[in-house]
């Protein structure tokens, strides 16, 4: 007899953004007359920038003549992407790195979904509480988990992150094995500087832990204090992998492209964890499409960088919209600053869906409720920066009335 996958039974609900989602499309359609301005799921609105559209053009005439189509490409990525990333996102910050060492992907939650696959079930993870919910899930899946009880799960290593702690994760007071971080961090918006990311290197180093470090919003560092990278600090190819994606950096939420590094220095009782993800990737992973490589290859150009770095600085103008209007009115805001997202505490004690509820029904703006993201979420909603200016500076406007 067929015997599924019990750990997915264990899984609470439906997943976060589905919920919001539906329930910001039952409001539109009980209230036509009212459109909803969505600042909850974090989904760019500005379109790609014109050199990238340029590159994907180009490479579609290139798939149109027999002399330059391609086929399959190399699971890995084409070396002509994995080189500008060591060119323009490492070398240029002094890391060292080899074209080998970068793997590109079809996106950053599906990295940090699969990463699990090269992993014991038998390590103990920790994560920040609140969370981006893939790295949870994805380890409640492989059965890494355990059973979840009261909104927990029983052998995952929660790390609180608090306004007390400065939505900073202190260091496990137990063994953990495998650490998530994540810089800017989704969803406190909360950036780490050197100093406060020295301390999770040693200890990596100190407990033979591994550190999956989520800098998907690295484009959105404005604090000079603050690595782009895990690896601006000294050691951390030892102990860590780190996560890219095209998705916020360039706009590349629906055209999908990411990449992950693996350095060979990171070796778990003297094995090189890039082979075991080279294997993995190789054997269930065809490669992104060439369009999209040569898209994201695009990006680093002059033009594709002034252009995509116009597109950030327009999402974190927007950051500072929210923030200032949010705090006008009496909220305790975080985030925002490195970051496209605004952690809002919210008023009267009101508990996270509560809030989310009242401004949707009572604004037609749609948020993200903290709760969501984890039991330390409670009493926050998230906002994003990522919708037009326009429409930012409406739905300010709307909370301003209603607050
Ligand atoms: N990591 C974090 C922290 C995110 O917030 C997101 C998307 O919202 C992702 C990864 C997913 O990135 P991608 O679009 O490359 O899958």
């Amino acid at each position: 007899m067929t015997k599924i996958n019990d750990n997915y039974l264990k899984l609470p609900g439906s997943y976060l953004f589905s919920t919001v989602a539906k329930k910001i499309s039952a409001f539109q359609e009980a209230n036509p007359d009212k459109p909803v301005i969505k600042m909850s799921i974090g989904d760019v609105t500005r379109p790609l920038v014109p050199a990238v559209i340029d590159a994907m053009h180009k490479a579609v005439d290139e798939m149109a003549a027999a002399e330059t189509f391609r086929g399959y490409g190399p699971e890995q990525g084409y070396d002509f992407l994995r080189n500008a990333i060591v060119k323009y996102d490492y070398a240029s910050r002094g890391i060292e790195l080899e074209a080998d060492e970068v793997f590109v992907s079809d996106g950053a939650k599906s990295d940090c979904g699969n990463i699990g696959d090269i992993f014991s079930v038998d390590n103990k993870v920790a994560v920040c509480d609140p969370v981006y919910p893939v790295y949870v899930d994805t380890n409640a899946m492989a059965g890494r988990a355990g059973d979840y009880i009261d909104e927990h799960w029983s052998n995952l290593y929660y790390m609180p992150c608090l306004a007390e702690n400065g939505f900073m994760p202190q260091l496990p007071t137990e063994k953990v094995d495998i650490i998530y971080l994540c810089f800017p961090n989704n969803p406190t918006g909360v950036a780490a500087t050197k100093e406060q990311l020295k301390p999770w290197i040693d200890y990596a180093r100190e407990n033979k832990a591994v550190i999956l470090y989520d800098s998907a919003y690295e484009a959105f560092i404005t604090n000079p204090d603050v690595p782009h990278s895990i690896y601006e600090l000294e050691g951390a190819k030892e102990v860590a992998i780190e996560f890219r994606s095209f998705s916020k950096t360039a706009g590349f939420t629906g055209t999908r492209c990411a990449y992950t590094i693996v350095p060979h220095e990171l070796k778990v009782n003297g094995t090189e964890l890039n082979g075991l993800w080279n294997r993995r990737q190789c054997t269930k992973f065809n490669g992104v499409p060439y369009i999209i490589q040569r898209a994201a290859e695009a990006v680093y150009s002059p033009e594709g960088q002034k252009q995509t770095k116009e597109n950030v600085a327009y999402y974190l103008n927007n950051a500072s919209i929210i923030r200032n209007a949010l705090t006008d009115i009496g909220l305790e805001v975080y985030g925002g600053e490195n970051a496209p997202y605004i952690w809002a505490k919210t008023p009267d004690n009101m508990g996270s869906w509560e809030f989310f509820d009242k401004i949707l029904n009572e604004t037609a703006v749609g948020t993200t409720p903290g709760a969501g993201f984890g039991p330390s979420g409670e009493g926050y909603v998230r906002l994003t920066a990522f919708s037009s200016k326009e429409n930012t500076e409406a739905a300010m406007e709307r909370i301003k009335k209603l607050l």
